[in-house]
């Protein structure tokens, strides 16, 4: 259910309204849109009574939203939500007319290999390090991630190059930590259907990078999104990377057509990870370009500087030359679309 609010409607009155939703034992969450208030109640089981909302001073109409997603679709807010990442170089924004940019390691090693690919994506203009502590892998052999020593190496970043950090929660408890360090929690596409884990990240004011499982339908994808936004958790950057399909020449395939089809449904910004969604370092320069041609909000690239020793995911990642030949690359075709980089 939506209750949309009268343009002229005052504070008072859509916090009245909000009052009596929780009252009923539902939870309210008020919207502000660039015309009006929109108010989604979320938490009934079936329909709302609404017949005394609608004649509360300030509404226009009650609306039942039958999607199952309610806070994410465009039916609650039409226009675009812009995430603010709050950065020591100022803010970067997903949504609005910049595309943003993240670029790192797929883990981080050491100090040394952070700081190396830092100053270089730094030099390159980026101001999001992407780069894990916490290692979701197949298999348990594989490199775990340095936990919470990668935090800190990660706020070294921060302070050292000027950088804001992208980094993954895998669990409840790593989510405490992460939350403490990083300026964006990542939610990895393992992960897209742990549903306790989707609740605690929407109790974190932290924005949330939400990565598509790979094999999430689309619905799937914007009902995982909609956790987050019922906890409370309005700052939710989707991200397209990658999902199973037979195509084997690819490490997963790209599903570009994605993005138009989740700005259609949803207010949400959304970014490409051209890196996981290859696996092959050859790709990521073409998917970055039609990334931003088809209208991403960002794009996420893994970078390294010795990718043949990389602990993870050295096979798809860019050294640092060729992450400076694609940022000049979309740069120039965010600027046919009449975007800037961010
Ligand atoms: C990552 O970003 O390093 C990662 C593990 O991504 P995904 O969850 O998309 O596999
Ligand atoms: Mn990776």
């Amino acid at each position: 259910m939506l209750v949309v609010m009268q343009s002229h409607a005052t504070e008072e009155q859509v916090r009245a309204i909000c009052d009596r939703i929780e009252s009923l034992g539902l939870r309210a969450h008020p919207i502000p849109g660039a015309a009006r208030t929109a108010i989604g109640i979320t938490g009934n089981s079936g329909a709302v009574d609404v017949g005394s909302l609608e004649s509360m001073p300030g509404v226009v109409e009650c609306i039942p939203v039958s999607k199952a997603y309610k806070l994410v679709s465009r039916d609650v807010k039409a226009e675009s939500t812009v995430v603010r990442v709050p950065t020591p170089s100022g803010d970067v924004t997903f949504g609005g007319k910049a595309v943003a940019i993240v670029a790192g390691p797929c883990a981080i090693e050491t100090r040394e290999q952070a700081f190396t690919i830092a100053e270089r994506v730094r030099a390159a203009g980026t101001r999001l390090f992407r780069g894990g502590a916490y290692k979701p892998r197949t298999s348990p052999y594989s490199f775990q991630g340095l936990g919470e020593e990668g935090l800190k190496i990660l706020a070294e970043v921060r302070d050292k190059f000027g950088m804001g950090v992208i980094t993954e929660a895998i669990d409840n408890e790593s989510l405490d930590l992460v939350e403490k360090y990083a300026d964006v929690i990542q939610i990895g596409a393992r992960n897209m259907q742990n549903f306790s884990l989707l609740k605690r990240a929407g109790r974190s004011r932290k924005p949330v990078l939400l990565k598509r499982g790979m094999s999430a339908t689309l619905d799937e994808f914007l009902m995982a999104a909609e956790y987050l936004m019922s906890e409370g958790n309005y700052n939710v950057i989707l991200c397209e990377r990658g999902v199973r399909t037979f195509s084997d020449f690819t490490r997963n395939t790209l599903d570009l057509s994605v993005i138009p089809a989740v700005q259609r449904r949803s207010h949400l910004p959304i970014v490409v990870d051209p890196s996981h969604g290859t696996g092959r370092r050859n790709k990521v320069l073409p998917l970055s370009r039609a990334a931003v041609a088809v209208g991403a909000d960002g794009i996420l690239i893994e970078v390294h500087h010795d990718p043949d020793r990389a602990l993870s995911d050295g096979p798809q990642s860019i050294l640092p030359d060729e992450f400076d030949q694609l940022v000049r690359e979309v740069r120039e075709i965010a600027a046919v679309l009449g975007r800037t980089l961010n």
